[in-house]
């Protein structure tokens, strides 16, 4: 019987210790899943605090932003108030007065401001500014103003018309003195691009632009022959002189600060130069403009180097040339101490395209070779839109079975 109790007593004494284990285990690791459980929610609180603080952040910026913009709201409400009573250009004349020439821009400017002082008794005078102003073209730009000019010296308002809404397309609505006035300016235009004067008509006063078997641009389109030539530019800076000749913006280069070596025979760098878009066409597609070199030996033979601009980022040269452009037209303008390096013009890899042929503009001279790089550069669709020229590309010419070779 007392052999039999120790069993039974020493069975349930296992029976225990199982059960104490059994509860210790799942204690712990109950506790161990709740501490991870902890964790996570210990994380995302963090990380809600983190987003808290940032909306917090973004609350502050939005309220500046507002202060911000109530400012320029009460800023635009003051400018229109001045343009109604006259005192902004009484403010604009006296500025631009101690000035000798103003900037094309400037003259839009001026222009708008007397046209809304004068026309302020007109409603819509304020929107057709706004209007006037998102157009991006500064030659339509100038139109509108110009128009609008003309519309109230019909309306008999005594206002000063700008110089620059004499001429023919600005004239429509004008009396007849300033129609006079402007057949005059009209002599003095012997060739453009567009219309009377456009490169159909340049045959009539230059004979080599229409009876030339060798004239430039080409589209330049396979196959192609190997060319033999070697071109090496050297750029160096230079002391930044512009002009805008009517045809486009010109740099003048200053003498000994470039040239190409073709070959073994040097030309000196004279002047480069925009068209827009490109004149050169790549199997039969223009780009968005090109920038001509042109090169003169000391025997007077032109090569002119030609790099395409595509649209894309902003170009740094460029970024400089448009911020100085010329206040004037026909005039060379020297920004004081600007210098341009135009070796920063050019891609890297100067594989090119080569053949043979003329000016692209009246006279529209032969003889001059043409070497055009095959990697284009960048020109921002900002900076396109800031060129003065709208359309300044001479159209492809016929190739007369002459060879375009590459490299
Ligand atoms: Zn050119």
């Amino acid at each position: 019987m007392k052999k039999y109790l120790r069993i039974a007593l020493e069975v349930l004494l296992a029976l225990l210790l199982v059960g104490a284990c059994a509860f210790a285990y799942v204690n712990f690791a109950g506790k161990k899943a709740l501490s991870s459980d902890m964790d996570e929610v210990s994380a995302e609180l963090d990380e809600t605090k983190d987003s808290l603080d940032k909306t917090k952040s973004q609350l502050e910026e939005l309220q500046t932003k507002e202060e911000e913009l109530e400012a320029s709201a009460k800023q635009f409400d003051a400018i229109k108030q001045s343009f109604a009573n006259g005192v902004l250009l009484q403010d604009v004349e006296a500025l631009y007065k101690a000035q000798k020439t103003l900037s094309a821009e400037r003259l839009v400017a001026l222009g708008t401001v007397r046209q809304l002082t004068k026309g302020f008794e007109d409603p819509s005078a304020v929107e057709s500014f706004q209007k006037s102003l998102e157009i991006a073209e500064l030659g339509a730009r100038m139109q509108a103003v110009c128009a609008a000019q003309n519309a109230l010296v019909s309306a008999g308002k005594k206002i000063t018309v700008l110089a620059e809404c004499s001429s023919k397309e600005a004239m429509a609505g004008a009396d007849k003195d300033e129609k006079a006035k402007s057949e005059a300016n009209a002599h003095n235009v012997h060739w453009g691009y567009e219309g009377d004067n456009g490169p159909e008509h340049w045959g009539d006063n230059f004979p080599t632009c229409a009876k030339g078997k060798k004239q430039s641009p080409l589209n330049i389109a396979g196959p192609m022959d190997k060319s033999k030539d070697s071109i090496a530019p050297d750029y160096k800076q230079t002391a930044l002189k512009l002009i805008n000749n009517g045809h486009t913006i010109q740099v003048n280069v200053e003498p000994g600060t470039g040239s190409i070596t073709i070959n073994k025979e040097t030309y000196d760098l004279v002047q480069f130069h925009f068209h827009r878009p490109s004149e050169e066409q790549i199997d039969g597609k223009n780009m968005a403009m090109t920038v001509h070199f042109v090169h003169k030996n000391k025997a007077g033979k032109l090569v002119v180097m030609g790099v395409l601009l595509n649209e894309g980022k902003e170009n740094p040269v460029i970024k400089t040339l448009w911020a100085n452009l010329p206040p004037k037209e026909g005039e060379e303008y020297a920004p004081d101490k600007m210098i341009i390096n135009p070796a920063n013009l050019l891609p890297s890899n100067l594989g090119f395209y080569e053949y043979e042929g003329s000016l692209t503009t009246p006279p529209c001279t032969e003889g001059v070779t043409f070497f055009i790089l095959k990697t284009p550069m960048d020109i921002s669709k900002a900076q396109l839109a800031k060129f003065p020229f709208k359309l300044n590309a001479r159209p492809t010419q016929e190739i007369n079975g002459r060879k375009i070779l590459e490299n």
